[in-house]
């Protein structure tokens, strides 16, 4: 199994406003709104997903908003920090747009030979911008207020909260192909070889902390790439025989995933590359339109009716 998987598909988070979070992610971040459906087991909610152009695998951050829901707490058992990828020498620009949008950030610091900027989202989720010794050549999204050499490139790491990491980290190395790449006291780095971007995970060990729990501005899971639906199985196949509770496989229209918990209590999904967000709509119309599966069309009336203005 080792070699199937090449990084971070994609984030899914929970917000509290679909109006405050489409305006933060595609004005303030710049981002695309590449697919705006809803959520398939709960077609009363939006499901957005942020990305670049294409939406490619490893720059899509995607929310559930579940309008008034209470916040979540971070905590263990999460995935507590995601960090997109900023080319070199933009944490100035960065700063200076935060500071006129009123967003809350600290301001930046070293980390692992890196450029770190952490920063919240309007319901709280922890955010970071990162600038890495190598140059990131993903193509960014382009909007107005944003000069290329300073948009977001995708993800660069996810940071997990664990109790303990060395089953989290066994299943990442011996399964997943990671390896591990640093270390600086309780945060450990894992990097996948088989993947060029978005292929960084930090584990960090918090034996004392207190256990999260998922509702608005946290992380409801994270999802891991694959090429195709074979390299799936044999994901699945073997995390079963590993003894992992695996769901099986689910129609997600633009992809198809699993999903398991991993021993630290973060949700996990193995999710394909293909087919993608062209699958319903030209590239230079994503996003546009509500985009429903087939089976929730006949209810499509309502289910607009139901949908917040955003
Ligand atoms: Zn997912």
């Amino acid at each position: 199994m080792p070699g199937k998987i090449l990084g971070i598909h994609h984030i899914t988070a929970i917000a509290t406003s679909a109006k405050n979070n489409h305006e933060f992610y595609t004005k303030v971040l710049g981002l695309r709104l590449v697919k705006k459906t809803v959520n398939f087991d709960d077609p009363g909610t939006y499901h957005f997903y942020y990305g670049n152009e294409t939406g490619e695998p490893g720059t899509l951050l995607t929310f559930f908003p579940w309008e008034g829901i209470r916040r979540g707490r971070l905590g263990t058992g999460q995935v507590t920090a995601v960090s997109y990828s900023v080319p070199k020498g933009s944490m100035k620009f960065w700063l200076d747009r935060f500071g006129r949008y009123g967003v809350i950030y600290n301001n930046p610091s070293e980390r692992h030979g890196e450029e770190v900027m952490v920063f919240v989202d309007p319901d709280g989720l922890k955010l970071e911008l990162v600038s890495g010794p190598e140059e990131d050549d993903r193509k960014p999204w382009l909007v107005d207020e944003i000069p290329a050499e300073h948009a977001i490139r995708g993800f660069h790491n996810a940071a997990l909260t664990l109790e303990g990491y060395e089953a989290t980290a066994r299943l990442l190395t011996e399964e997943f192909g990671y390896v591990k790449v640093a270390e600086h006291v309780n945060r450990f780095r894992f990097e996948n070889p088989n993947g060029r971007h978005a292929n960084k995970r930090d584990l960090v060990c918090l034996p004392s902390g207190q256990r999260g729990s998922v509702a608005g501005g946290s992380v409801h899971h994270i999802a891991f790439r694959v090429a195709n639906s074979e390299d799936q199985m044999e994901v699945r196949e073997r995390l079963v025989g590993l003894g992992y509770n695996v769901t099986p496989r689910m129609e997600r229209n633009y992809f198809k995933s699993i999903y398991f918990r991993e021993p630290g209590g973060v949700l996990f999904e193995v999710a394909t590359d293909e087919p993608g967000f062209a699958i319903d709509e030209d590239v230079s119309e994503l996003g546009r339109s509500l985009k429903l599966p087939e089976w929730l069309e006949p209810q499509r009336k309502d289910i607009e009716k139901a949908l917040p203005e955003i």
